[in-house]
């Protein structure tokens, strides 16, 4: 597939391609160019360019534009939804719920853009202000492999509806539905120029979106240290920033939980998408009296999921992304070993020759695991035994990342109770990763800064201008 500058459909200037593999079964998904510093500037100035006509195209008709596209995506959902599967792995249930979330997020969008507008001021005496709200202009949108339509619904959606223009570089592991996504967008009569998808490096492409000049946001969504990076290069030309990042969210299971209901929501928030959800359920506290019961239900059920290649039908758990993904997570399970623990159960993995890694429940890890503290991108569930909710609470909130963390309990003071004492952007009581594009959401600490969804992310992309009437 080409990338996409001004409206054409382009290669990369420097002639190069990246092969995209398909992570069941390591054949070959597709190549897109390996743009670089050049095709970042090309597609830049494109979008500086269309900045003037769409900023003063009416709110109505962009919402039309993004109404047009949503129909067209949901029209294509199996085929995108197939693109998906093949280039990321993960079952087509997933991918055709990511696909038709991606129409969702637009029609949000869509239906709110046209209702954004400033306020009147009475000024004590001093006559009558107002305040208008005006797009940006350029922003950069650097996205990862992980949730890739998604994610780019939930950046280039808000920044087009407000009347910004896009450059946008998806990740080289997942850039294939993207470009599927963005050539939609084209066809339902977004103008030239107003979104440009730019493959390649994050090296040389994402630096380049993060350090030009006439970029004036970023928003990016990748791992804290990524985000950290592009931080400090978007420095010196002081753009603003949205850092969705990393996370290593805590889940609390107390005494009066439901059981039956916390087992099948721990497990579809840990092994969805392979565990790789920057707000995946990735630590479970659960209270001693209730543990037993807890873990062999979470044994039955992780010996039970079916692990495979995400096109077939039936696959519950597809492949891990790409081979580091595959290394990180058996360097967690030889960790863990080194320290004395063992895993309490796994699943069964295909005998492909791709990226698998079996679903994996890990009882009483020792508490120097690095799973405990790093991010565990994958499908391993550590359960850890707690006696109170203040100590769960104390082990919950440690460590740097405060992106979601959920409680399960039937009691209202007890919920009440996490919800104010998580540190965390997101709280969920008897469920977890569960993101509607009304809400707004991110994370604090290592998990990044500013909110996507909701109104809350159309502040983000839209500036407040002051007028005092005289
Ligand atoms: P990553 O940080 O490696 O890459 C993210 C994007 O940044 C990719 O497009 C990559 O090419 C680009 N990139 C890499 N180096 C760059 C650089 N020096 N400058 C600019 N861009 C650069 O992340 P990943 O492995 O693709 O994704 C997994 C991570 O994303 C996990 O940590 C996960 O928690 C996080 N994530 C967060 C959210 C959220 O909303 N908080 C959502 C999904 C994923």
């Amino acid at each position: 597939m080409m990338m996409l500058i001004g409206g054409e459909w382009a290669a990369a200037a420097g002639g190069g391609v990246t092969g995209v593999t398909n992570p069941a079964d390591l054949s070959a998904a597709g190549e897109v160019p390996q743009g670089g510093r050049e095709d970042v500037s090309a597609a830049v100035d494109s979008a500086a360019e269309a900045f003037v006509p769409w900023s003063a195209t009416p709110a109505r008709e962009r919402g039309r534009v993004l109404w047009r596209a949503a129909a067209a995506v949901r029209d294509a959902g199996d085929e995108l939804a197939a693109l998906l599967t093949r280039e990321q792995g993960k079952p087509l249930t997933e991918s055709k719920g990511e696909v038709l979330g991606f129409a969702n997020v637009l029609e949000y969008h869509a239906s709110v853009c046209g209702s954004l507008h400033g306020k009147t001021l009475d000024l004590q005496g001093m006559g009558k202000g107002l305040t208008l709200r005006e797009p940006l202009g350029v922003c950069g949108a650097i996205i990862p492999w992980n949730l890739p339509a998604l994610i780019m619904a939930w950046k280039t959606a808000p920044a087009l509806a407000t009347g910004n223009t896009v450059v946008l570089k998806p990740s080289s592991e997942a850039p294939l539905c993207c470009l599927s996504l963005a050539s939609k967008l084209q066809e339902a009569g977004l103008p030239p120029g107003v979104l440009n998808v730019v493959t390649g490096p994050g090296a040389a492409v994402g630096e380049a979106i993060a350090s030009h000049p006439g970029v004036r946001k970023v928003s990016f969504t990748g791992s804290s240290g990524t985000g950290k990076r592009v931080a400090g290069i978007a420095a010196p030309t002081l753009k603003r920033l949205t850092l969705e990042l990393g996370g290593s969210d805590p889940a609390i299971v107390c005494e009066d939980a439901d059981l039956e209901r916390a087992a099948d929501g721990i497990i579809s928030a840990r092994f969805y998408n392979c565990g790789q959800a920057c707000t995946s359920l990735k630590r479970l506290y659960v209270m001693e009296p209730v543990a037993d019961r807890l873990i062999s239900m979470l044994k039955e059920r992780v010996s039970a999921l079916r692990v495979g290649d995400g096109g077939e039908s039936g696959t519950q758990m597809g492949p891990l992304v790409s081979l580091q993904q595959q290394r990180l997570m058996r360097s967690f399970m030889d960790d863990l070993r080194s320290r004395g623990g063992e895993e309490a159960s796994r699943g069964v993995v295909p005998d492909m020759k791709g990226h698998f890694f079996p679903p994996t429940l890990v009882t009483d890890p020792p508490s120097d695991a690095r799973m405990l503290d790093e991010e565990l991108f994958g499908p391993i569930l550590p359960v850890v035994r707690t006696s109170s909710l203040d100590e769960a609470m104390e082990l919950a909130n440690g460590g740097p990342y405060g992106l979601g963390a959920s409680v399960w309990t039937r009691d209202l003071d007890t919920a009440r109770a996490c919800a104010e004492g998580f540190r965390s952007g997101m709280v969920w009581v008897n469920m977890h990763l569960r993101v509607p594009v009304e809400a707004p959401f991110g994370g604090i600490g290592d998990s990044g800064m500013g909110r996507e969804n909701g109104t809350e992310s159309l502040d983000s992309y839209m500036e407040w201008k002051t007028v005092i009437l005289g």
